[in-house]
Formats: C-alpha cells, structure tokens, sequence
C-alpha cells in the first residue's frame, strides 16, 4: 500500500530501449520515481515487497508473453494501476488485457502527448483505489472495534454472571449492557408471571421506576405476547410506529425471547422513542446472546434458591429433630453436629467443633469405641449413660462416599421401664420360688402316702416335669435380675478358656445325638479376665446351646477367641438356621423369639438377655450378626484383667 506522503513510483518492464526511454521521460515528467527492471523474475522480486504507485510493462518480452504472467502479480497488488505496452495490435491480447481489467494499454506510434494522458489517468486511477482501500480498511477496523468491544463486554458480563449470586445485579446488568451494545434509548426484561398469565417487567433500563413496578402486559395483542407464542425475534422499524400498551410509543424496537430447555419463558427488548432506527441484525444478534445470558442467571439463581431452601429445610429438621446427629467425613473429622447431640455431650454449641477429629470432640469411652471401632468388625451400636443418667441409644451408619452418622436416641424412659419391668419379675419369680417348691415337695409325697395307679404315674411325672420348667425358668428370671441388679459382685481373674473347655466338654453329649462338630479355636496362652467364674459358665453356655438348638443336624459349632489390644474377643460361629434381619435388633431383649423359631423348639428367650446382662456388667460388649443364609455369629468382647 502506498501511502500520499511517499512519492509516487513507477516500475518499469519495458525491453525496446526506445520505449522505456519516452516512457521514462513522461513518467517522470509527472512526478514519479523510475524502477526499471530487465526480466520477469526482478519485477517479481520487486512486486513481493512492494507496490509501486504505476507498472509500465511490454505484453512481449525477449523470455515470452507477460500475460500470464502478469495475472497473479494483479490478485496480489489489485489497486496498482498498470499501463500495457502492446507492440503490436494484437486483437487476442488485447481482448484478454481488457478482460484482467486492465483499462491502460498503449501501442505504437508513441506520442508524447498520448502518452501522458495514459499515464495520468492511469496514476489517478491507482490513487482512488488506494483511497477506497483505505477507507475500506478503516470501516472495516471499526467495525472490528465496535465487534471486540461488544466481546468484551459481553465477557465482562459473563464474569458479573458467575460472581454475583444477586439476580436483581445481574438482571440490571444484561439489559443495561443491551442498552449500550445496541445503542438503544430503552431496555426491558420481562417475565411471564405463571399465576397471572401476564408478563412483568424484571428489569428495566431508562424507564421510571414506577412504570417498571406496574408494567402489566397481557400476553394477547402484544408484541411481547407474540415473541413469547412464536418464540420468534419481533423487530419494529420507524415505518410502522405502534402504540405498545398505552402509554408506550416507540420508534423502533427489538424483542427476542428468553428460552429455557425449548420454552419461552420471558422476552428481553430495547427500543428507541424519539427517533434513530436500531440496526435489526445487529440488534436482534447481540439480544439474542444476552438472552442466554439472562436464561442462565435465571437458572443459576433458581438453582440456588432451591439449593437454599433445601439446606434450611435440613437445618431446621436437624435443628428440631428429637435425636441427636452428628455426621464425620471419611478423615474422621466433624462436619456436621446438631443442637441435641452437642447438648447430650455438653459441648458448647458453636461452629468451633466443625471440622475437628472426631476423637478429639467426644470424650465418653464407649463413643470412642464405637467410632474407632469404624471399618472394623465391630458392633455399630451402643448404650451410653451420660452424666445425670440420661441413657442414649447411639448408632454409627457408614455412609458410603461421606462418611458416617452418629445418631442418638434417648431411651431413659424405656431404661427405667425395663428396670420396673425387671425388678416387677424379680420379684414375682422370687415369690414363686416356695410354692413351687412346695408343689414339687408334694407331688413327690403322693406316691408315698397311698397307692397310685399307672396313669396317676404318668400324670404325676408330667406334672413334675412341667414344673421343673417352671422352677428352671423362674431360676433364669431370679438370677437375670441378680446380674441386673449386680448383685453377687465376685471378681477373679478367670482362663475364659478353661471356661470354654469346660463347658464344650459338659455339652459334648448333646451336640453328639445331633452329628454336631464343635471346634475351639483357642490360641495357647490367652491372658485372663476380671470377671465373675459361675456368669462365664452361664454366657458361654447359653450361646453354645443357642448354636446348638438353632442348627441343624450334621452342622457346624466354632468358638473361637482372640486378643486384641486389651480384650478378649469371643465368637460363636453356627451353620444353623440364622437370625431374621427384622429380629436382629431385638434377640437382646427377654423373652424374644425369632420369627422363624417354631413355638415347640425349648425356650423361653432368656438366653442371649442374660448373655447382655452378664456381658454388660463386666464392661465388655456383645452384639450378633446373621448374614442371610450365613448362620449365626455372637461375639462377645470382654476387657482384658490388667497385669500386675
Ligand atoms: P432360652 O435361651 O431362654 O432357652 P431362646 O434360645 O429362644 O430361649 P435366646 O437365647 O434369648 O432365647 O435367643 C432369642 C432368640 O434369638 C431365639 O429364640 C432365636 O430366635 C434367636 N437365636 C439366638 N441364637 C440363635 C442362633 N445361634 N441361631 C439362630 N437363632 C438364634
Ligand atoms: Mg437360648
């Protein structure tokens, strides 16, 4: 490109000395500087670089016809007038240096004053081109200004999108830009209002703040109402001034709809009053991107909104809840602690607790054993008397992903009900105690005191029976209240594992009539416990008759124990009929039966309720799992005696 303030240059490719020589005189006679070149290939190299302001060449060269030549050299320099030297009237290259454009020729005679002409004309020709091109240049830089401009703004809005979380701000913000981009006089958001079917005015720009809080538009006969039914962009141009609404007149305006996953939930629109057509393209292009922007805040916000309204619906439910809940991360650390569950274990009631190892916020021992007991073995339950009696059930879930929920229940009450409950049946089977007695002491005198017959015998035997059952179950009663009640405190150091020997070796007989294998895994020297010797006999037992009387013929008996730490951990392992999940909770409590027990099977569901009491009155913990189909498995553990 040659700018005015460079002097004009003229290239010249003329081979006939003659010609370059006239051709020079008049070009320089009209104030340009003269580049001569000999060859094709130096006005290539001349051409690459630059574009001189006029190119003097000969259709023939000593190397051939230029023509063909000369086309590409035209596509790159399209502004550079050339002035073509035809040697001879040739009609074929004439015809085809008219058809490249190329409007200068000249051709002997030469005449100097022709010859200027040509070249005059030829140069003011080559200086409007460029003065087009310039401008053409200049409309075009400004329109990629303006074009960068709007990009930018348009980024700047989507940052005011993602940051601000208020939709009024950001609402503003859309139509405010979509005022400035389109260089409009008014701007509005509007909305359909479900309840009313009408649409309001969201957001507003340039309007009064009057007029924006009682803008009403139904959704027939409208404009708006049009964009919202067809979902079609609506332009209005100043030829067709209309009244929209009453007190609305506009010059010209542009309306494109607001849509959400394929329906039209609103329209954004700008317009002029006073006169100044908005470009409709333009217009139409820059609302229709600030409409996503707007469907996108709109969205984020009701997202957010529900988001909010979700977590206080959960605060106030936890805050309410009659249960304590205390919710830890998979690092063990607090994330979450209602008001009870911090009431329940004293703490103060603030944030300070959040994010702290869970181990540090809970000082009852038997929490802490529940929460390190997580991913171990161990029992997800427990009974937790806190400071003043309360008595909590608590229960550890793993959470999958999250964590886990520590959940309390206060079961006082149903505490104090089952000790009523209990000393009511103390009491009562210790009453029955003598007059069972009594009634053994006579039947037993019958025979005694006169003949009986064979079927006297009988009754008599099934009598004593009877009441032998009795007398064993109201022992149970007596003793499970004794443990309860702890009285008969003795406490020696006791080899749980002479106790197992013993006992297994008591009930070999039993588990023989039903082809039952009993192993012991007992590992040699196991570390005693503080306990009482006569309740081990009782808690072992009881859990071997258990596995006993719920397996099948031909099945399976393990105990086993082992250390860990400081306790001893005792399992009973069946193959036999296992526990139903729904009865699982509840095998502790007296006098249960699993659903799938048959009601002739011996038993009262005394059992595993002085196995509880026992285990509970040496500190220790016991709990049962049965997986479907997988027998039974108690385990019992019970804190090591400290060696002295
Ligand atoms: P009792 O022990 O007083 O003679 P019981 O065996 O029915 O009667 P528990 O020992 O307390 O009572 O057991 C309660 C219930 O738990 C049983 O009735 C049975 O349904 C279930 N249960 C206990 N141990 C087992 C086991 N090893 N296999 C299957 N079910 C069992
Ligand atoms: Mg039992």
């Amino acid at each position: 490109m040659t700018f005015n303030h460079t002097p004009p240059t003229a290239l010249l490719l003329l081979p006939d000395p003659v010609v370059e020589h006239l051709v020079k005189q008049v070009v320089t006679a009209s104030g340009c500087s003269v580049i001569t070149c000999t060859d094709r290939q130096s006005a290539s190299q001349y051409l690459a670089e630059r574009s001189p302001s006029l190119f003097v060449l000969a259709e023939r060269l000593p190397e051939g016809s230029t023509l063909d030549w000369l086309e590409p050299v035209l596509r790159r320099n399209p502004a550079m007038p050339v002035l073509f030297y035809m040697g001879k009237k040739e009609n074929a290259a004439q015809q085809r240096v008219l058809e490249m454009g190329l409007v200068f020729t000249f051709s002997p005679p030469l005449l100097y004053q022709e010859m200027q002409q040509r070249v005059t004309a030829a140069l003011r020709r080559g200086s409007q081109l460029q003065d087009w091109g310039q401008r053409h240049i200049r409309g075009n830089t400004d329109r990629l200004r303006q074009r960068l401009d709007e990009l930018e703004t348009m980024t700047r809005l989507g940052q005011t999108i993602t940051s601000t979380l208020n939709l009024d701000d950001v609402l503003r913000a859309i139509v405010e830009t979509a005022v400035d981009l389109t260089g409009s006089e008014e701007g509005s958001l509007l909305l359909m209002d479900t309840e009313t079917g009408e649409l309001y005015m969201r957001a507003g720009r340039n309007f009064q703040e009057d007029f924006v809080r009682t803008f009403r538009l139904p959704i027939t006969d409208t404009l708006a109402g049009s964009v919202l039914r067809s979902g079609q962009p609506v332009v209005l141009d100043q030829n067709t001034p209309q009244k929209i609404k009453t007190s609305y007149l506009v010059h010209s305006l542009v309306y494109v709809p607001l849509k959400l996953r394929g329906t039209v939930i609103g329209v954004l629109g700008v317009d002029n009053r006073t006169g100044g057509m908005l470009d409709p393209d333009r217009t139409i292009k820059v609302l229709l991107a600030l409409a996503e922007y707007a469907v996108i805040a709109l969205q984020n916000a009701g997202i957010f909104s529900d988001m909010m309204a979700e977590r206080n619906q959960l605060q106030a439910i936890l805050a309410n809840i009659q249960d304590g809940v205390l919710v830890i991360d998979l690092d063990e650390r607090l994330i979450l602690m209602n008001p009870l569950a911090s009431e329940a274990l004293g703490l103060e009631q603030n944030s300070s607790w959040l994010g702290r190892p869970i181990l540090d916020v809970l000082e009852p021992e038997p929490l802490r054993q529940l929460v390190g007991g997580i991913g171990k073995n161990n029992s997800n339950h427990v009974d937790w008397t806190a400071e003043g009696g309360r008595v909590w059930s608590v229960q550890l879930t793993p959470i999958p992903e999250v964590g886990a929920a520590i959940t309390m229940h206060d079961v006082s009450h149903l505490k104090k009900m089952d000790r009523i409950k209990s000393e009511f049946v103390h009491t009562v089977s210790h009453d029955l105690r003598s007059p069972l007695t009594a009634i053994l002491g006579y039947v037993e005198l019958i025979d005694r005191v006169g003949p009986v017959n064979e079927m006297q015998r009988n009754f008599i035997k099934r009598v004593q029976a009877s009441v032998q059952n009795i007398t064993r179950l109201v022992d149970d009663l007596v003793s499970l209240g004794q443990i309860e009640a702890s009285f008969d405190l003795s406490r020696e150091t006791v080899r749980m594992d002479q106790i197992a020997r013993f006992v297994a070796e008591e009930m070999v007989d039993e588990f023989h009539a039903m082809n039952q294998t009993l192993n012991l895994v007992i590992p040699n020297e196991l570390p005693a416990v503080l306990a009482d010797p006569l309740q081990m006999r009782q808690l072992v037992s009881h859990l071997l008759d258990n596995a006993h009387k719920y397996t099948p013929d031909g099945g399976t008996i393990t105990l086993a124990m082992e250390v860990d730490t400081n306790q001893l951990i005792l399992v009973v392992q069946d193959t036999g009929v296992g526990i139903p999940s729904l009865d699982l909770l509840y095998v502790f409590e007296k006098f249960y039966r699993g659903a799938n027990v048959s009601t002739e099977t011996s038993g009262t569901g005394l059992g595993l309720a002085i196995v509880k009491s026992i285990v509970e009155s040496h500190q220790g913990r016991v709990w049962v799992e049965s997986p479907p189909g997988g027998g039974t498995r108690v385990a019992v553990v019970l804190p090591l005696a400290r060696q002295s």
